[in-house]
């Protein structure tokens, strides 16, 4: 099966390829300077923005995980990537969630890496298919920036546990900007120590970025999202 080719044909195409490769080269160097496989981290490609053709020659070029940050955009996506065969694609949600789109998102994500508060937590409440869920960790003092507080996030952990259908896989994080990305992916990485006593299964880790996913690696990420190092810059 081959996707639809992008737009500006093979000279785009092959920059994507390019940039992947680049990334994947990148992945497997950190993982090997960390002393860790390369093989338990995944790579999400963050395709927000981009036409779902772009998600098609992604797909056609191995990659099996995307993520988008908004609800409508990631839903038509995700139907139209079905249409064109890409059935088995699995679909990650990375940005804030309205509580009212909650059961929509359940639809097509399989992973949802924004949750951030118990009405959301409630919201995504179903005695159907279970969704993975990731608890976000705001590192910033600035509540619009999504994510739960440090010291909030024991609470919110226990509330995902106590509800059905949302199968607790560990935390996510955006660095904030302007400091060092090592020491805030390492606060997240202890944070995750204290919720594993709670859940014991959910030692997994969603942070790094284009400019920071060595450094997330280099501090146990087992879930990268990145964005343009891959797609190129985001269409305006
Ligand atoms: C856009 C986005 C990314 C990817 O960012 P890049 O800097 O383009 O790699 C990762 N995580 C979240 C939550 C995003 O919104």
């Amino acid at each position: 099966m081959t996707g639809v080719p992008p737009e500006g044909g093979s000279a785009a195409a092959g920059g994507l390829a390019d940039r992947l490769a680049r990334v994947r080269d990148g992945v497997a160097d950190a993982a090997e300077a960390a002393g860790r496989p390369a093989d338990e981290i995944t790579t999400i490609v963050v395709t927000k923005f981009h036409p779902a053709s772009l998600v098609a020659e992604l797909a056609s070029l191995g990659v099996t995980d995307v993520g988008e940050n908004r609800h409508q955009e990631a839903q038509a996506k995700a139907a139209e990537l079905e249409r064109l065969g890409w059935s088995a694609l699995r679909w990650h949600f990375v940005g804030q969630l309205q509580s009212k789109k909650a059961r929509q998102a359940r639809r097509y994500a399989s992973a949802i890496h924004s949750i951030d508060r118990a009405s959301l937590v409630d919201a995504l409440r179903s005695d159907e298919t279970s969704v993975d869920a990731f608890v976000q960790i705001n590192l910033t003092d600035d509540p619009d920036r999504g994510g739960v507080a440090p010291d909030a996030a024991e609470a919110l952990v226990e509330r995902v546990l106590a509800t059905p259908g949302l199968r607790l896989r560990g935390l996510m994080a955006v660095a904030p900007i302007g400091v060092p990305a090592r020491p805030e992916f390492a606060r997240v990485r202890e944070l995750s120590e204290r919720v594993r006593r709670l859940a014991p299964d959910a030692r997994d880790l969603s942070m790094g970025m284009s400019h920071d996913y060595r450094d997330a690696i280099l501090e146990g990420a087992t879930h990268l999202r990145i964005g343009t190092a891959i797609t190129g810059n985001r269409p305006a």
